[in-house]
């Protein structure tokens, strides 16, 4: 039996749109829904209503949200970066407390699933990794968190890492990440073996940060690509950042971009602030999930950011030239059923027999959305106004 009926809200594409929940659930979707006696009616005020957000990328062990405001620190190289980052993070409030700062933010701007890269090596071992896997226990329910184990410091250059990722799958992660196979570790082959093997071996899935630049990153997407042929493990292999798709001639773009599309590989962006990045339409036509994630958010990395996936779509669309509300919505699909597609969210979206979970948010429809980022917004969680911050 229903139990409410939210009323005058509006859809993506701002047309009338009504929502019957029952026990929690969608029970009905559409416009003109029968109403039984005595049913509550619940007015959204011309609303727009859309599913929850998913952020495709995040970094919760390292983020500074929760602790003081930590100044960037310049750095010449990789490694000083990395050296700092550990100076600032053993300087701050313990992992636990940060992450669980920055998850309850993400929340309250409507973020309901996350893949979370968490630091593995062998300085780090399991520490991180255990301290987020408390904190997506304790938002389970809220929000979906799905951690990959990262190897920040390589692979193939850091010993012991190796033996550390492969062991992550038993502690808590579902998904073995890797980083820059030739310019960090020196060894393409090695590390994609490596980490391809414990996909493999463990049945789970791969997510590799490719920050190498132009044909020598193209290159490496296509040894990722090769890789997840071989194995067949199309649909569970992404790369993130992959900054040489927006570095290289389209006609290479567009010949890698059928690769990555035949073997099932998915390209993460966050529209990062100073450099080129994926073209995404380009990658779409070709066939490529092209999903988003905030990446860093304050922390030693950079200072910007704040778990809000809508103004992460703003940023994209800002990036890509994206004017036509047909553009728009692509931004915003990346920020929804794209990410829910690489983590393999069941029960999203707005459809019968889901969680009749949603945000309501103060725009005409989802291009309006992108376009200005509203905060106004209200979440409804299993057919319940949860708390809004924003609202
Ligand atoms: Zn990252």
């Amino acid at each position: 039996m229903t139990d409410r009926i939210f009323i005058n809200a509006v859809d993506r594409d701002g047309n009338p749109l009504e929502l019957a929940v029952a026990n929690g659930h969608f029970s009905a979707i559409g416009s003109g829904l029968p109403r039984d006696e005595g049913i509550e009616l619940v007015d959204l005020g011309g609303r727009l209503v859309v599913p929850g957000f998913v952020d495709g990328h995040i970094h919760l062990d390292k983020s500074f949200v929760g602790d003081r405001w930590h100044p960037h620190q310049p750095a010449n190289t990789l490694r000083e970066r990395l050296a700092h980052e550990k100076r600032e993070l053993a300087a701050s409030a313990p992992i636990a407390d940060r992450a669980d700062a920055l998850v309850a933010q993400a929340v309250s701007f409507g973020t309901v699933a996350m893949r979370c890269h968490v630091d593995v090596d062998a300085t780090t071992g399991f520490a991180n990794l255990h301290a987020v896997a408390g904190v997506r226990e304790r938002w389970r329910g809220i929000v979906d968190i799905e951690l990959v184990a990262f190897p920040q410091a390589g692979v193939v250059s850091c010993p012991g890492t190796a033996e550390l990722l492969d062991a992550a799958m038993g502690e808590g992660a579902q998904v073995v990440g890797g980083i820059d196979p030739e310019t960090l570790d020196g060894d393409s082959e090695g590390q994609l073996d490596i980490v391809f093997g414990i996909a493999e071996r463990r049945g789970v899935k791969i997510d590799i940060h490719l920050h190498e630049p132009g044909h020598g990153g193209i290159a490496q997407l296509r040894r990722i690509a090769e890789h997840t042929r071989a194995l067949g493990l199309g649909g569970g292999v992404a790369v993130s950042h992959a900054y040489s798709l927006g570095e290289v001639p389209e006609t290479d773009v567009d010949r890698i971009a059928a690769e990555l599309a035949g073997a099932g590989v998915a390209i993460m962006t966050n529209a990062p602030g100073d450099r080129p990045f994926p073209p995404v339409q380009r990658l779409r036509k070709a066939g490529v999930e092209v999903f988003m994630g905030n990446d860093n958010i304050q922390d030693a990395w950079w200072p910007y950011g704040n778990g809000d996936m809508l103004q992460r779509a703003m940023l994209l669309g800002y990036r890509s030239g994206f004017y036509t509300d047909a553009d728009l919505g692509v931004a915003f699909d990346m920020i929804g059923h794209a990410g829910a597609r690489v983590i393999g969210l069941q029960d999203y979206g707005l459809e019968v027999g889901n969680d009749a979970t949603f945000l309501v948010l103060d725009a005409p429809n989802v291009a309006a959305a992108v376009a200005a980022a509203p905060y106004a917004r209200r979440i409804v969680r299993c057919g319940e106004f949860a708390d809004a911050t924003h609202g």
